[in-house]
């Protein structure tokens, strides 16, 4: 159908350029997909994985946008179905830290709302949108093994309390459940939906209190005994678009060095 312009498949994920996003959008790009880099503000690193894709012989496109504005939301999803006429796979990474730590008991509703509306009103209804041109594909049947494939990056604050963080561990309670609530509802089309919970990643995120996690590591805080690297969290997504999870869905993989398992 004219509408595929591409034979390749495509993933969109949001927040590549940096960390963990960057760090799935080169694995992803590596096994053959044509990647949408979507950034919100810092064009540079965008520009830099973009290249990086090119220079390998890669397709990738730079969306700016904003996931917390429906406008953004709108455009990512339009550019990316223009350049490439097909969306295999969305990996929703995008996500912020509270921009600073406060006790549950001083905590500010400003930072409670930031956080909230990109860590889930953000992937909740970018989900909604790319699902929706998933179905398409699906019923038109214009793509043959046609198999779409939707990631929710978490973190052990799904269910590891931070009284320091309150409104970050809601929020990542929350996108969890947006997998499960996914999962269902488009288990019909035969859409996969995941969710890769993280531990502790060596990214700019983690980098102010990196001296406080190695000092947790050296006390055995992880049964693996060291820093998670963002391509850890990326070959987890490579396994899970690539195929190797076909009759499951709304699963959990946790990919924190054991952060979960609790030991007496
Ligand atoms: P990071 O290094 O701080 O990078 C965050 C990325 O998200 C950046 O590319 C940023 O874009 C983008 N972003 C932030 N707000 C956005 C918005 N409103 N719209 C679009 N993009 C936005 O973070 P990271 O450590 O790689 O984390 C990635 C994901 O993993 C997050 O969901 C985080 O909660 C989760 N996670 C991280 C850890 C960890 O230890 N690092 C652990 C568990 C889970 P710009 O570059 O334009 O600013």
């Amino acid at each position: 159908m004219s509408m595929v312009k591409s034979p390749q498949k495509t993933a969109l994920v949001t927040g590549a350029g940096r960390g963990i996003g960057r760090a799935i959008a080169l694995t992803l790009a590596d096994a053959g997909f044509n990647v949408v880099i979507n950034y919100a503000r810092n064009k540079e690193a965008a520009q830099a994985v973009l290249s990086e894709i090119e220079q390998k012989g890669g397709r990738g496109l730079l969306v700016q946008g904003d996931i917390k504005q429906a406008e953004d939301r709108a455009r990512l999803v339009g550019e990316a179905m223009q350049a490439f006429g097909r969306i295999d796979v969305l990996v929703n990474n995008a996500g912020v830290a509270p921009r600073e730590r406060k006790d549950i008991l001083e905590a500010t509703e400003d930072i409670f709302d930031e956080v909230l509306a990109t860590n889930i009103k953000g992937p909740y209804f970018l989900t909604q949108l790319v699902a929706r041109e998933m179905i398409k594909i699906v019923e038109s049947k214009a793509i043959e093994d046609y198999r779409p494939v939707i990631v929710n990056i978490t973190s052990i604050s799904a269910s590891t309390v931070s009284t320091s963080r309150g409104e970050y561990c809601i929020s990542k309670a929350g996108a969890a459940m947006i997998t499960k609530l996914y999962a269902v509802r488009l288990a019909p089309y035969g859409i996969g939906v995941y969710e890769i919970r993280p531990g502790i990643i060596a990214t700019d995120m983690t980098a102010a209190v990196k001296e406080k996690y190695d000092a947790l590591f050296a006390q055995g805080i992880t049964p693996i005994a060291r820093w998670g690297l963002p391509e850890d969290v990326a070959k987890a997504v490579k396994a899970i678009v690539t195929g190797a999870f076909p009759y499951s869905t709304g699963e959990v993989i946790h990919v924190d060095g054991g952060f979960h398992l609790r030991v007496l």
